[in-house]
């Protein structure tokens, strides 16, 4: 289906001579639109900066349009597979950064777990898990700015052996990391690191005051270098505007991330942004759409907050992202795995690369 307005080269809409359908229109509203950007995207053209907010922008009855067309992106990289990945918070609350969003920083009074790096046995019983539920990627995340020798050390040890009797892809997320620390990472196996850029470098201040979103730039510049993949990606519904969603979604594309996780915020009661929630189900589809026009072969998982702000349209994000957690996230609990596997066949889909589970 293609729109009555034509695009030119430079993607602006042009009307046709004498055609006197959609009157109404002064910009982006034909339904054919974008399904015109999908297949120029699939044909190796970009989207700009402008289409990306036009997505967010879009209202609610051209929701289902921009959700078809994403999904032909969707569809061309990854057909019907779904990854799963799993969770084990390794090292939790105790950190001395001040992410106004997180229940583990400084500044926030949120009632969670604080404890140090988990032993070698609860990591171990983590990767079982992990491999139980059908999940690729053992997630391997410790609170904290930065990881000190004895963590490095840790996940060092543990890694081989959970590769060795799992089979799963290891992501760790450890905080800021030095080249040395992330050729180590590299060395003892670990396939990517996670480490989310979160908002746009203009807003960062606003959520963060302890590090900077060039902090954050040069560790991930530096997991490149140690020949890591990037798993990288953000959290929407912090008071930002739709520009910084879009700046975020171009710095990961600039990054060529090979992940990108997702979040919808929860505001934890506790913590500086309790009670910030304004997100609608609509809202969140619309930013998982336009994540996949800017970032089309990326993996895109929903991530946190997807039962919460998603609700009973969960399945239609999966439509557009091909990965979701399974399980519980760091300090929120997750739904319970069954209604996980049920939406994923329920949409005809599967889940892709699970792990081996040791008789
Ligand atoms: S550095 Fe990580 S654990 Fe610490 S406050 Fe920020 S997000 Fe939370």
């Amino acid at each position: 289906m293609l729109s009555p307005h034509a695009t030119d080269s430079t993607q602006t809409l042009v009307r046709p001579e004498g055609c006197t359908e959609h009157d109404a229109c002064t910009n982006f509203t034909c339904d054919g639109l974008w399904m015109q950007w999908a297949a120029d995207v699939l044909a190796g053209k970009a989207i700009d900066r402008s289409q990306a907010l036009a997505i967010l922008d879009a209202n609610d009855d051209q929701l289902m349009d921009i959700l078809s067309a994403a999904n032909r992106i969707r569809t061309h990289y990854f057909g019907k597979t779904v990854q799963l990945y799993f969770l084990m918070n390794a090292k939790s609350g105790l950190c001395p950064e001040d992410c106004h969003y997180c229940s583990q920083s400084k500044v926030s009074d949120a009632p969670i777990p604080k404890y140090t790096i988990l032993s070698r046995e609860k990591l171990l019983d983590g990767a079982r898990i992990a491999a139980e539920r059908q999940s690729k990627t053992y997630c391997i995340v410790i609170s904290g700015r930065a990881p000190n020798e004895r963590e490095i050390k840790a996940i060092e040890t543990i890694v081989p052996e959970i590769k060795q009797k799992y089979g799963l892809n290891i992501c760790a997320c450890l905080g800021l990391l030095n080249e040395s620390q992330a050729q180590r990472l590299a060395a003892a196996g670990v396939d990517k690191v996670n480490h989310n850029l979160n908002t746009s470098r203009d807003y960062y201040e606003k959520i963060c005051t302890t590090h900077t979103f060039d902090d954050r730039m040069e560790t991930l510049r530096n997991v490149r270098k140690a020949g890591l993949q990037l798993c990288s990606g953000g959290i929407i519904g912090m008071g930002e505007r739709r520009e910084d969603i879009v700046e975020m979604a171009f710095s990961l594309r600039e990054l060529s991330v090979e992940s990108i996780p997702l979040n919808f915020l929860h505001a934890i009661d506790g913590t500086p942004m309790e009670q910030k929630e304004y997100l609608s189900p609509r809202d969140c589809l619309r930013a998982l759409a336009m994540f996949r026009f800017v970032n089309p072969s990326s993996e895109l998982r929903i991530a946190g907050g997807r039962e919460r702000h998603l609700r009973s349209l969960q399945p239609l994000g999966l439509l557009v992202a091909n990965s979701i957690f399974v399980g519980d996230y760091l300090t929120t609990e997750g739904q319970p795995p069954q209604e996980d596997y049920h939406m994923i066949q329920d949409l005809g889909y599967e889940i892709t690369g699970q792990a081996m589970v040791p008789e």
